[in-house]
């Protein structure tokens, strides 16, 4: 059973706490590390999405061509725009824009 980052907030307001559970025996309140009162555990995992690794990457990758592209700094070679558009000889006699 893998364990689970969990967070756990101090009801008497001294923040927040972290502790590794596995998602079998977590508990719903720890003790407080700095007063020793009941802390509840939060509704969200603080971790979830960051154990992702190549999922999370590509996502990020595709997500930022969005508003960062790639910028190229000058058109394709001669060679590769000068490919013909048709294999058919008859093609090559029609005027040209
Ligand atoms: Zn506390």
């Amino acid at each position: 059973m893998p364990l689970i980052l969990y967070a756990f907030r101090c009801e008497a307001g001294c923040g927040t706490t972290q502790r590794m559970y596995s998602m079998n025996d977590r508990p719903d309140v720890v003790d407080c590390p700095d007063c020793g009162g009941p802390a509840r555990r939060r509704m969200a995992s603080p971790n979830l999405g960051g154990t992702g690794g190549a999922a999370m990457a590509l996502q990020d990758a595709t997500r930022a061509t969005a508003d960062r592209p790639a910028v190229v700094s000058a058109p394709p070679p001669a060679t590769a725009r000068r490919r013909p558009v048709s294999a058919n000889p008859l093609h090559r006699n029609l005027p040209r824009p």
